[in-house]
């Protein structure tokens, strides 16, 4: 097989495991302007208590050092725009955990490519420093916009990202090169929390980085800003335009239980440990912890905000 139909087979075979999108980056250390930016932002103390954001540096920089003999980065893309979204809570989350899905597919694709010729990778997903947008963008699959999400033209940006790091050579696409948000600041404008700004993300004011991530308590009044969210916030992503053209997601595994959808907000109020052990067996939530997410409810709850 030539390099060329290699390349082929690797994407025909990405979207036949079922993700939506694939495309191949060439492995190298970022561009020097990244790198600033990224140290720009933790310098600011924009990444709140998520400390591991802080190490690792030089990998998260140069791929062929956290993978040593890394030549290509095949990075995919999974939908996870709900069928109806369920009030509250984040619509990545209504299914099992993404990180799981993501990597079985991956490695499921390492094998595929191993039937064809020997190949050695590591598959990741959120779970290594490892800069997910910016190589989307080099593999050409869309632009990061002013919500600092990864826009995928003509889909929006509802996508789980992923990679296969992998020792060959390949065929690369062309980075994608253009910004698609004009004039717009509707993400900007529309957060609750004044989260973002031109200059990015402040994530010590973010809800979804507060309900999830920050562990103690809650700052005064958040309940007001988090509104009828009690486990994440999608609202700068719900109001981009580039979200009209999301399809609800068809992967089994991503799909809410009944028990899920039949909650309501004075279920939520009454949770038990028995209960959210049934609900979030295997889901994103259970990184949050059964106190934490009774800590958002009541902070919701005290804020008036009811179902
Ligand atoms: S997730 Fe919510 S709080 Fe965070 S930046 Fe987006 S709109 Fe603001
Ligand atoms: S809401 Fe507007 S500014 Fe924000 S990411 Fe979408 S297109 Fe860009």
């Amino acid at each position: 097989m030539t390099r060329d139909e290699l390349t082929t087979y690797i994407k025909a075979e990405a979207l036949r495991l079922g993700f939506d999108v694939c495309g191949i980056a060439k492995a190298g250390v970022v561009v020097p302007q990244c790198a600033t930016m990224y140290n720009g932002w933790i310098t600011q103390g924009h990444q709140a208590t998520m400390s591991y954001l802080e190490r690792n540096c030089e990998k998260r920089f140069n791929p062929t050092l956290l993978v040593e003999g890394c030549k290509s980065i095949i990075c995919v893309a999974l939908n996870y725009a709900p069928k109806q979204p369920i009030e509250g809570i984040a619509d990545y989350a209504q299914g099992m955990d993404y990180h799981k899905i993501i990597k079985d597919k991956l490695h499921l694709l390492l094998k595929s490519i191993n039937n064809i010729c020997e190949v050695k990778g590591r598959a990741f997903c959120d779970s290594a420093p490892v800069m997910e947008r910016y190589w989307a963008v080099k593999a050409g699959i869309g632009y990061i916009g002013r919500n600092r999400q990864l826009i995928i033209p003509g889909k929006g940006s509802s996508f789980f990202l992923g990679e296969l790091f992998i020792d060959i050579e390949l065929c690369y696409d062309t980075p994608y090169e253009r910004n698609h948000c004009g004039d717009c600041r509707k993400c900007i404008e529309s957060c609750p929390a004044t989260a973002l700004s031109d200059e990015g993300l402040d994530a010590n004011k973010c809800l979804s980085y507060l309900t999830i991530e920050h562990r103690g308590e809650l700052p005064e009044n958040i309940g007001e800003k988090m509104g009828k969210c009690f486990y994440g916030c999608d609202r700068c992503q719900v109001v981009c335009p580039h979200n009209r053209f999301a399809t609800p997601n068809t992967t089994p595994e991503l799909q809410p239980t009944e028990k899920l959808l039949k909650m309501s907000y004075d279920k939520w109020k009454r949770l038990t440990k028995e209960e959210y052990d049934t609900l979030f067996a295997g889901s994103a939530v259970e990184r949050c912890g059964y106190e934490q997410l009774v800590r958002n409810i009541t902070a919701m709850n005290e804020a008036g905000h009811k179902n």
